[in-house]
């Protein structure tokens, strides 16, 4: 989708430091780090969030949900992890485009809001 960020990433237009590729998805470091790891996870397609996922491209995000454990393997998040989705602007989301956030690297707190 024109003018979204993530779109651009995934053309090659932005740079990014990708983790994971593969034909549906891309994986790479956020650029401002909440936790030592600090990953996120999307589809190529344009998704705008949780909100606009649909029986149609439900695959696309379970196929995200079994690379997500691999990435954290390799992450060496042994300790544990937490994957967070924001959707909308009650949530704080910035960018327009479906992502996971992975974070992991030390015990997290509890805070849910
Ligand atoms: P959210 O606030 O949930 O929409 O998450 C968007 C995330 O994208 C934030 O954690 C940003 O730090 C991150 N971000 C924004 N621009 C870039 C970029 N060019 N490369 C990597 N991460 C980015």
């Amino acid at each position: 989708m024109e003018n979204c960020l993530f779109c651009k990433i995934v053309a090659g237009q932005i740079p990014s430091a990708k983790v994971y590729e593969d034909d549906q998805i891309l994986a790479f470091r956020d650029i401002a780090p909440q936790a030592p790891t600090h990953i996120l996870v999307i589809p190529k397609e344009h998704i705008g969030s949780v909100a606009e996922v649909t029986e149609e491209n439900a695959s696309l995000v379970a196929h995200i949900f079994t690379v997500i454990p691999r990435i954290a393997r390799a992450e060496g998040l042994a300790g544990g992890y937490r994957v967070v989705s924001n959707c909308g602007p009650d949530a704080g989301q910035t960018v327009p485009h479906l992502h996971f956030h992975i974070l992991g690297g030390k015990p997290l707190t509890t805070e849910m809001a």
